[in-house]
């Protein structure tokens, strides 16, 4: 595992150095005993992979707006939200996969992910895990669309630059099930089952087209979930608990 230059090696030289004279115990005490060496792998280090769209940013939010920017979206359409596809979803001015890439692919070459709005309290409570070591790993599938990817991985990294959210790794994967985590966090009924095959644990980010999945879940970025979720970290539900 790669070790970060400017969130971990400053505060473990900080701590190493001066540590007999220094009175500010709360920064010495950033990193505990356990979790100064970051070569240890998911099992030693509370790793969060974390997914993107629907869980920290409004893409939905933001494509809606693009399209009534635009003139091909009544602005007083709130389209459904019961399938996981927009394309799914009556109230979107496409009704095939075909009609909503090209949607999609313009709404990016005019930096759709750069300029769309976090899901609140997100960036608060991530800066909130990262003061607890947590170890966050962005993963997400962008790049699904192709001739666009330097734009899309640009302007992921300038949103999270924007919104001040911590992160020590940025993946651009659909394959989710092929990285390890401590636990995960997503939205979509395909990642999640597909982790959870694979024996991962997964937090359901609380939509209404994943209602069906039982186990553990946070509705928002609340200080009492980003609570429940740090509590995860360290003791995982039995099968069945953890519904919120
Ligand atoms: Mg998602």
């Amino acid at each position: 595992m790669a070790v970060s230059a400017r969130w971990c090696i400053p505060v473990v030289e900080f701590c190493d150095t001066v540590r007999n004279k220094c009175t500010d115990t709360r920064r010495c005490s950033v990193i505990p005993e356990q979790y100064r060496n970051q070569q240890v792998g998911v099992t030693g280090y509370r790793v969060l992979n974390l997914d993107l769209d629907g869980v920290c940013a409004d893409y939905s939010g933001a494509l809606r707006d693009y399209l009534v920017d635009h003139g091909v979206m009544n602005p007083d359409a709130h389209p459904e939200e019961n399938n996981y596809a927009l394309y799914e979803n009556a109230g979107w001015p496409f009704r095939t996969r075909e009609e909503y890439l090209a949607a999609h692919k313009a709404a990016e070459q005019e930096h759709l992910y750069a300029t769309m709005r976090p899901i609140e309290g997100a960036p608060e409570a991530l800066r909130f895990l990262a003061e607890n070591h947590v170890y966050i790993r962005i993963v997400t599938h962008r790049l699904f669309v192709s001739g666009q990817h330097q734009m899309a991985v640009s302007d992921t990294a300038q949103w999270l630059d924007t919104w001040g959210i911590p992160y020590m790794s940025l993946c651009f994967t659909g394959l989710k099930d092929s990285m390890q985590a401590t636990v995960h966090i997503d939205d979509s009924p395909s990642n999640i089952t597909a982790l959870r095959k694979v024996g991962q644990h997964v937090v359901v980010f609380d939509q209404p087209y994943n209602q069906n999945f039982v186990g553990p879940r946070i509705h928002d970025w609340s200080r009492s979930a980003t609570q429940q979720l740090l509590d995860w970290f360290e003791q995982w539900p039995e099968t069945g608990e953890g519904e919120q």
